[in-house]
C-alpha cells in the first residue's frame, strides 16, 4: 500500500512545527487538510436566508437568488385562489402541471459558481443527449451578455421567471416542476454543495429527482482524517438530504498525485474509500430504486462503474447474504476496477 500517511495527520503537523511560521506553514498545509467542498457541505445551513439585494431587473444569472428569496416567505405568504383567472377557473391542476412541465421543464442546468463561489449562475444545454460525453461543449459562452439560448427549443429558457412571477399561486405550483424535472450539472464540487447546502431551501433541496456532478480530487479522498470526513459525508448527502434523487451522476476527475495513490494502493486497503460509494449506490437503489451512475478516469475519458452489478455478482459468487460483509467485498472488487481502469490495459 502507498505510504498516504506521508501526506496525512501526522505528517501535517510534522511539516507545520517543523517551520518557525506556523501560519505560513498552515496556509501551505491548507489545501490537504480536506477536499474542496469540505467547508459548503460542513458549513451551518443559515436560519434566515439572505434577502434579494440588487435591481428589480436583476440579470438572467440571478434566477437562483431570487427563487431564494421567494423561497424565505413561502410559509408565511398567503396564497389568493385567483379564481378570477381562467387559468385556475377553467383549468384542471394536472392540466395546469402539463403546460407548467412542458413551459420550465425537461432542461439540463450547467451551473456554476462565481463570485468567489457566492453565486450560481446557469447555462441551459443545447445537446442534452450528449451530456455523458467526455468533453462536452453545448452552449454560448457567455450567458451574460445573450440571456436567450438557441437550438432545440431551449429558448424557452428565458422565461423561467416571468412565469414564475405570474402571481403566488402559480409559483406555488410551478416551483416544484422546476426542481423535479429538470437536471441539475455541476462541474465543480465547491460550488455544487455551495447551492445544495448552504443556498436551497430543504423544500427545494427535497424536490430535485436528477442530479450530476463531476467532481475534482486534488489527493486521495482517503489520505488525512479530514479528506475521509468530506468524502464520506458527501455520499452520505446523497443517501439523506436528497429524498426525491431518482439518478445520480458522479464523475471523478483525477490529477497524476491521486491516480498514483489510488493505483498504489491494495484493494483491500482501497476498500476503505470505495465502501462509502458501495454503501450509497445501494442504499438508494433499494430505498427509492434511484439509479447512479458512477465514473472514475479511464479510456476514452472516463470508466462507468457498474456498483449494483458487482454488488450482485458479490452476492452471487460468495454466497453470503449479511450486507455490511457484501458492502465491503464489493467495495474490493470496485476499488479494483477503478485501479485497472485508471493503470490501462497493460
Ligand atoms: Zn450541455
Amino acid at each position: 500500500m502507498v505510504d498516504l500517511e506521508f501526506w496525512g495527520d501526522l505528517a501535517q503537523k510534522a511539516f507545520v512545527n517543523g517551520f518557525p511560521s506556523t501560519n505560513w506553514a498552515n496556509r501551505m498545509v491548507e489545501p490537504w487538510k480536506g477536499l474542496p467542498f469540505g467547508p459548503n457541505l460542513h458549513a451551518v445551513r443559515p436560519q434566515r436566508l439572505r434577502t434579494l439585494t440588487g435591481p428589480v431587473e436583476a440579470p438572467q444569472d440571478s434566477l437562483w437568488s431570487r427563487l431564494q428569496f421567494f423561497a424565505a416567505a413561502e410559509p408565511v405568504r398567503h396564497t389568493e385562489d385567483q379564481l378570477d383567472s381562467a387559468l385556475f377557473a377553467k383549468l384542471p391542476i394536472d392540466v395546469r402541471l402539463l403546460i407548467y412541465e412542458e413551459v420550465l421543464g425537461n432542461m439540463v442546468f450547467h451551473l456554476e459558481a462565481r463570485n468567489n463561489g457566492t453565486q450560481i449562475v446557469k447555462e441551459i444545454c443545447c445537446r442534452p443527449d450528449l451530456i455523458d460525453e467526455p468533453i462536452h461543449q453545448c452552449h454560448i459562452s457567455n450567458p451574460r451578455k445573450s440571456p436567450s439560448f438557441s437550438g432545440n427549443g431551449n429558448q424557452h429558457s428565458s422565461s423561467l421567471l416571468p412565469l414564475l412571477l405570474t402571481c403566488r399561486r402559480v409559483y406555488s405550483e410551478v416551483i416544484p416542476i422546476l426542481y423535479g424535472t429538470n437536471v441539475f450539472e455541476f462541474r465543480q464540487g465547491k460550488g455544487a454543495f455551495y447551492f445544495l447546502r448552504l443556498m436551497l431551501p430543504p423544500q427545494r433541496l427535497a424536490n430535485i429527482r436528477h442530479f450530476r456532478l463531476h467532481m475534482r480530487l486534488p489527493h486521495h479522498p482517503h489520505i488525512n482524517s479530514r479528506s475521509r470526513r468530506d468524502w464520506e459525508t458527501m455520499l452520505m448527502f446523497f443517501t439523506t438530504e436528497m429524498p426525491a434523487l431518482n439518478k445520480l451522476y458522479l464523475r471523478l476527475l483525477t490529477n497524476y498525485i491521486t491516480e498514483t495513490q489510488i493505483t498504489e494502493t491494495d484493494d483491500v486497503d482501497g476498500a476503505e474509500w470505495t465502501k462509502p460509494i458501495m454503501r450509497m449506490v445501494v442504499d438508494v437503489q433499494r430505498n427509492r430504486r434511484c439509479h447512479v451512475k458512477f465514473v472514475t478516469p479511464g479510456v476514452s475519458g472516463g470508466v462507468a462503474h457498474d456498483c449494483i452489478g458487482i454488488f450482485k455478482e458479490t452476492a452471487k459468487t460468495t454466497g453470503l447474504s449479511p450486507q455490511e460483509r457484501l458492502i465491503e467485498l464489493a467495495s474490493i472488487a470496485l476499488h479494483e476496477r477503478i485501479r485497472v481502469s485508471i493503470e490501462g490495459p497493460t
